[in-house]
């Protein structure tokens, strides 16, 4: 009798754990199903999960990963998904918040194991000293979530993501080792590429429209000196847009950098007046139809850069 109750208990608290997500799944459900907030994300999840788990992205590449409209559907996939991945850093803090709480998935909830804010593992940059004031701008007091940037944080994400798989599914832990490894060595093969195309331009002065590019531009050498957005997040103003033309000439800068969601009117009338040049660089996996993943969206981006940097010497 004292067995039976000690059993059905014990049933009762695995059930329970289950339901508001404190176990992994048992091993005979259907795969494991990971939403990412961004395809820069997903992508790195693929590279790691291969078939052994299903991984979608919420935000497409072209859009601002700081607004993306909130739909029902996204609503419907948190709700079924094992895993959240996000960047974290409040970069989703405008539009991410109430689809989890709406999800009612216990699960994917902030602190649950299945939530994973990959920001943790990475190297970030601009975090601010001081006190955060609303005349800064839309400054992310916790620092610059753009962090993907960089491959060496790339190579974090993976290996974040790898850790959290194989305690969601350890079946498969050698699996996504494996898969890791690979990706890894990939990586690094092509970051030695990257570094030989992009050695000639080391130290070059370049503006850009939002703060998108600090870890690039640390990993690569490129030295951003000024903006389009007089603040993070605010639109350019006549008095910033001036100013900026001024630098842009007294320091001879050719090459204004722009995310493919922004307005290309300021970025394109400084360009006229300082005889530079708009380059829009793609930020995302899936900015463009051809960049389908992490690897292919450096190619995409040094390809233009270097081509840019040779035409404005
Ligand atoms: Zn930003």
């Amino acid at each position: 009798m004292r067995t039976f109750l000690l059993r059905s208990f014990v049933c009762a608290a695995l059930a329970f754990a289950w339901l508001v997500g404190l176990a992994p799944l048992p091993a005979a459900a259907a795969k494991l199903k990971v939403i990412a907030t961004t395809e820069d994300l997903a992508a790195l999840a693929r590279e790691v999960a291969g078939d052994r788990v299903d991984v979608e992205a919420i935000a497409r590449g072209y859009q601002d990963p700081h607004f993306v409209e909130a739909k029902p559907s996204f609503i419907l996939k948190l709700s079924r998904a094992d895993l959240l991945i996000v960047v974290g850093l409040q970069l989703e803090i405008g539009w991410l918040p109430p689809l989890i709480t709406q999800s009612r998935n216990g699960r994917v909830q902030p602190g649950a194991p299945g939530y994973l804010d990959v920001s943790q593992s990475c190297e970030i940059l601009d975090i601010p000293t001081g006190a955060i004031t609303r005349a800064m701008g839309d400054v992310h007091p916790l620092g610059n979530p753009h962090y993907w940037l960089d491959p060496a944080n790339g190579r974090r994400i993976a290996e974040a993501i790898k850790n959290k798989l194989s305690q969601l599914q350890p079946g498969d832990a050698g699996y996504f080792q494996q898969r890791y490894d690979d990706f890894s060595r990939r990586l690094g093969e092509a970051e030695q590429e990257w570094d030989r195309k992009m050695a000639p331009y080391r130290g070059r002065k370049v503006a850009t429209y939002h703060r998108s590019w600090p870890n690039f531009a640390q990993r690569f050498g490129l030295d951003v000196v000024d903006y389009v957005e007089p603040k993070p997040g605010i639109p350019p103003t006549p008095q910033h847009t001036l100013a900026l033309i001024n630098r842009m000439r007294r320091d001879k800068i050719k090459l204004i950098l722009i995310e493919p969601y922004f307005d290309l009117k300021t970025p394109s009338a400084v360009a006229r007046e300082t005889g530079g040049e708009v380059l829009v660089l793609l930020p995302s996996v899936g900015g463009e139809k051809e960049v389908t993943d992490y690897l292919k969206l450096f190619e995409y981006d040094i390809k233009l850069l270097v081509a840019a940097f040779e035409r404005t010497r």
